[in-house]
């Protein structure tokens, strides 16, 4: 054989390898492959894992993953907080905990039900064993399609996320409602470590709820705390007054969680820099839009004259901050007429 044959021979390689590592990626579930790196991240000391998701809007090259989701690996079972926006990304979440444990699923806490969050109950249901979710009792309104749920409809959303999404939301994905809920908050022990739910809705949606695992500092906030895109106001379930309650409530917690696991966005170790990036935009809104208001300066007007800069590249800026701005406008002008 000629050195040249060897030559071609290691090229062909050099270009297959990567395409076949690449292809390697894609790993299959019950519910469709997920080609999505689904990195597993670890609090630092402590059995507390957690995923993070896409910035952005829930479509077909996200395959679904913009919100987090984590677990808790205890002596006596697993406690995993939120199941991520398909069963295929709930059933790759429960792949990577039986990398860490077989330790049974012992519960599933939901911080509210809003399709990125829930989905993947459906995968925990049908392989781990179908252990029982924990939400907020005011999640139950999403599943009745009530007046009060028409933000986020369940079957409006369910249909269409069976088009944004398929092949990993189709006619056979179904939403796991509740087994358990509670008002304004419980705690419990598994396996020693001891674990309290609060409830801070009305925020975001009416069930906001955030889970303090005490023993190790840790804080899984739901999508009380947004980073890495703009927050979603704009549904008329949003409390915003009541959300900046939640901020508070969160910026005052003692002792002080060391490390903050919010629903979208990166990690961090600071309590008050995690608040500050949800608040601050909050608060940015609201005063261009009360000053409007006070100077009876129509809206489209004042959406212009304000300087958006400081978040026009954030993701889901161009999705979300004018119908954000829009519904503090009307807020604000209710106010001034009471
Ligand atoms: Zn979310």
């Amino acid at each position: 054989m000629c050195m040249c044959n060897k030559l071609v021979s290691l090229l062909v390689l050099a270009v297959l390898v990567p395409a076949s590592a690449a292809a390697a990626k894609a790993v299959p579930t019950p519910y469709g492959a997920v080609s999505l790196p689904f990195e597993l991240h670890q609090v630092p000391d402590a059995p507390v894992y957690y995923v993070i998701g896409r910035s952005g809007v829930p479509d077909a090259v996200n395959e679904g993953h913009t919100s987090n989701a984590g677990f808790v690996v205890t002596d006596a079972g697993v406690v995993v907080f939120d199941a991520l926006g398909t069963p295929a990304l709930g059933y790759r979440l429960l792949q990577r905990i039986r990398e860490v444990t077989d330790k049974p699923v012992e519960r599933i806490v939901v911080s509210h039900y809003h399709a990125d969050h829930i989905y993947g109950l459906q995968a925990f249901k049908e392989h781990a064993g179908a252990p029982p979710v924990w939400a907020q009792q005011q999640t139950l309104g999403y599943l009745g399609g009530s007046a009060a749920s028409q933000g986020e409809d369940a079957e409006r959303r369910l249909a269409q996320r069976r088009e944004a999404l398929f092949p990993w939301v189709d006619e056979k994905t179904y939403i796991v409602p509740p087994d358990h809920t509670f008002a304004d908050g419980a705690t419990f022990e598994v396996g020693g470590v001891h674990f309290e739910l609060k409830h801070l809705g009305p925020a975001h949606a009416p069930g906001d709820s955030i889970m303090v695992v005490k023993d190790y500092g840790v804080l899984f906030s739901g999508d009380v705390i947004y980073k890495g895109r703009v927050p979603f106001l704009d549904s008329p379930q949003t409390d915003i007054a009541h959300w900046l309650e939640g901020l508070d409530y969160l910026s005052n917690l003692q002792p002080p969680p060391r490390y903050i696991i919010p629903g979208h966005g990166t990690a961090s170790e600071d309590m008050h820099k995690a608040v500050a990036v949800t608040r601050d935009y909050i608060e940015y809104v609201r005063a261009a839009m009360r000053k409007a208001v006070r100077n009876f300066v129509p809206f489209d007007e004042a959406y212009a004259a304000t300087d958006w800069s400081r978040y026009k590249d954030l993701p889901a800026f161009d999705a979300s901050n004018r119908g954000n701005a829009y519904r503090i406008y009307l807020e604000m002008e209710a106010e001034s007429f009471d």
